[in-house]
């Protein structure tokens, strides 16, 4: 099955067909830098990261740019919020840019996420968006007010709204733009003038100011990706206004789309309620990393279809780090197996069943980056992965490593959700992770020579140190308390 995706701008599931075969250009819109990012960037950015992976995984050369916003992004008030930070902080507001951008990445580097290819800067691409605006002014989409600001001229784009659904009747009323130097009440900003005392403000042919928010994307997605690519991302919150206005100036610019394939995320709500800054009820990345394993957070946001909400709350995210605990009892399972294995190819006919739950992970995610299903593929892989090696039988290498490739490439390659072995509990972990297995094989042997004295020995002075075995069904697993 070849890859389909559910399109927003034709609100159709659609086959991928990219603009040149094997390669897929891409564009997310990025953070604005003005705080530390909350677990709402989290579930975006973690699913733009394995939708990026997954390409990769499939074959595809993939340009991923995510940009930065550190200029333009007002707050419905009009202050620009980096400047309200740095005023409040009594920071350069391009300190509070560095300060944010880094603690930007240091968390998505700590959740796994795969750097953008590129991460272009509003501030350092104000010559490309002055470059657009003075373009889009010259083919009669836009136009100077008396102040020296430039807004785009919507009427003049007959297409606005067809991402979002909205028209331009629903827009603000006529007494909205009173004062405002506006044509249209829909019309958006370019370019602003500054006043003397605004910081990060530019020369432009229009004085002295500085971008609009929406104006960024479009030209730095048109200076790394061309004038059409192949995805443009984004939370389903920003598709209006500022997706429809990024289409508008794009389009309208080039006669050409903008992007062929809209990929939109559904928000993280906590109790319904979307989680954000304005809202005051955000949890950071870094807040909740002190409570869970990264991977953890990563298949609690996976349980989830990227295009859907996911609700936020300490029971979920218990539930999902519990999963991945079990994902793991039996990742470990195997690498230890692996250790003592004989060479050879005894158990062989599990090769099937290994082959088959690939094939059911790829069909997944063809169907629109499924990773819920992707990862329900990976747990029955993994119960089946138990039951043979707790079964007695003879497995060799050539099966054992057939099981380490699933898990490498899907798990971790892919989901992001299974650290590399020696990688799962930092130092040592891979001969941590084997003494604790031979402890639990010497449990089992006590056990069965009904020496039950001796195996509750083994599992207390485990606990004592914080290990906790647990019996399951299909074997015997630890937790690292
Ligand atoms: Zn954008």
């Amino acid at each position: 099955m070849a890859l389909v995706v559910t399109n927003r701008i034709t609100r159709r599931k659609e086959p991928f067909t990219p603009l040149v075969p094997g390669q897929v250009r891409m564009y997310v819109c990025g953070p604005t830098v003005y705080d530390n990012p909350h677990l709402g960037h989290a579930k975006t950015y973690v699913q733009f990261d394995v939708i990026v992976r997954y390409l990769r995984y499939a074959g595809y050369r993939v340009r991923y740019v995510q940009n930065i916003t550190d200029v333009g992004h007002l707050l419905d008030s009009g202050e620009d919020r980096i400047l309200k930070k740095a005023g409040a902080l009594s920071l350069e507001p391009m300190e509070v840019v560095e300060t944010y951008t880094r603690s930007y990445f240091e968390a998505m580097d700590a959740l796994g996420v795969a750097r953008p290819d590129i991460s272009p800067r509003a501030s350092g691409h104000v010559p490309e968006q002055i470059a657009m605006t003075q373009e889009l002014i010259e083919r009669g989409h836009a136009y100077v007010t008396d102040s020296g600001d430039v807004y785009f001229d919507v009427t003049s784009f007959s297409e606005y709204g067809k991402l979002s659904g909205r028209v331009l009747d629903d827009l603000q009323s006529e007494r909205d733009i009173a004062g405002s130097g506006k044509r249209h009440p829909g019309d958006f900003a370019l370019w602003r003038h500054a006043e003397p005392e605004h910081l990060m403000q530019w020369n432009s042919p229009w004085g002295y100011g500085f971008p609009g928010w929406h104006i960024e994307c479009s030209a730095m997605a048109k200076k790394y990706l061309g004038e059409t690519f192949d995805i443009h991302g984004g939370g389903l919150e920003n598709q209006f206004p500022h997706n429809e206005c990024e289409i508008a100036q794009s389009e309208a610019l080039h006669e050409a789309p903008f992007a062929n394939y809209w990929l939109l995320t559904g928000s993280l709500t906590i109790n319904g309620e979307k989680m954000s800054k304005s809202l005051g009820n955000f949890v950071t990345v870094r807040d909740a990393l002190r409570e869970y394993r990264p991977e953890a957070l990563r298949a609690f946001i996976l349980s989830s279809h990227y295009t859907s909400q996911v609700d936020y709350s300490e029971a979920a995210l218990k539930s999902a780090q519990a999963g991945w605990e079990r994902l793991m009892g039996g990742v470990q399972l195997a690498r230890y197996a692996l250790r003592s294995a004989p060479d050879g190819s005894a158990g062989l006919d599990f090769l099937p069943t290994i082959e088959a739950y690939r094939t059911r992970f790829v069909e997944a995610m063809d169907d629109d980056f499924n990773a819920p299903q992707a990862l329900a593929a990976l747990h029955e892989f993994t119960r089946e992965v138990n039951t043979l090696l707790n079964s007695g039988q003879a497995v060799g290498k050539d099966v054992l490593n057939a099981i380490e490739s699933l898990y490498a490439d899907l798990g971790g390659g892919v989901l992001g959700i299974v650290p590399e072995a020696g990688e799962s509990a930092g130092v040592d972990a891979d001969l941590q992770d084997a003494l604790i297995h031979l402890l639990i094989e010497l449990r089992k042997e006590a056990r069965a020579a009904k020496e039950y004295a001796r195996s509750d020995m083994i599992r207390n002075r485990l606990a004592e140190i914080g290990v906790a075995l647990e019996d399951r069904p299909d074997g015997t697993i630890y937790k690292i308390q």
